[in-house]
């Protein structure tokens, strides 16, 4: 287990260097997917009552949690473009710079205002077309939030980056910036 999960939470940070997640050190592994109820509060300072089910959960200054169950289901073919794991270690980087919004912090050769451009340009996109029911070609959980838009475009960036190129090139082309790879030759 510990070896399963070590590899895939290296491949994201594979170019990036292991010092971005060295403030990190716990993993709580569950048999399958778990239940949380609790209350959280929003930037408003409003506190709302949370009861969901979930696959992984990563805290900004404590453990990632992951259902093995998930990341066992994430091995098969079938489950393409799902990845708990990286799903929660691009949740560990973006936390880098406070609250996870979607936007890590950046290398110096790229720039905010094309990254912000490519990203919310993407998310309106998606969550459009789920207003309007129609086929999306992504998890729709993206368009929950910014912050889970960038963690579920990362599992597509590495697990399905055919998907992400075709459909949200320029997606595609900040991850590969921030990452530092190009999954894509690796899948050819
Ligand atoms: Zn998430």
């Amino acid at each position: 287990m510990q070896v399963i999960i070590a590899a895939q939470a290296c491949l994201p940070i594979l170019t990036l260097g292991i010092d971005l997640l060295d403030k990190w050190k716990d993993i709580i592994i569950y048999p399958s997917a778990f239940y949380i109820s609790r209350d959280e509060q929003d930037s408003n300072g409003i506190i709302h009552h949370k009861e969901s089910i979930l696959s992984g959960e990563a805290w900004s200054k404590g453990p990632v949690i992951l259902s093995w169950d998930d990341i066992q289901n994430d091995l098969q073919p079938i489950h393409q473009g799902h990845n708990v794991i990286i799903h929660e270690i691009a949740h560990k980087l973006d936390m880098l710079n406070g609250k996870a919004n979607g936007m890590p912090p950046l290398h110096l050769e790229m720039q905010s205002t094309q990254w912000t451009e490519a990203f919310s340009s993407a998310f309106q996109r998606l969550n459009k077309r789920l207003e309007h029911h129609h086929r999306v070609c992504v998890n729709p959980y993206a368009a929950t939030s910014p912050a889970e838009f960038f963690a579920v475009f990362s599992e597509y960036f590495f697990s399905a980056p055919e998907i992400l190129h075709n459909h949200f090139p320029d997606v595609y082309q900040q991850l590969q910036m921030y990452y530092r790879q190009n999954p894509i030759d690796r899948s050819q």
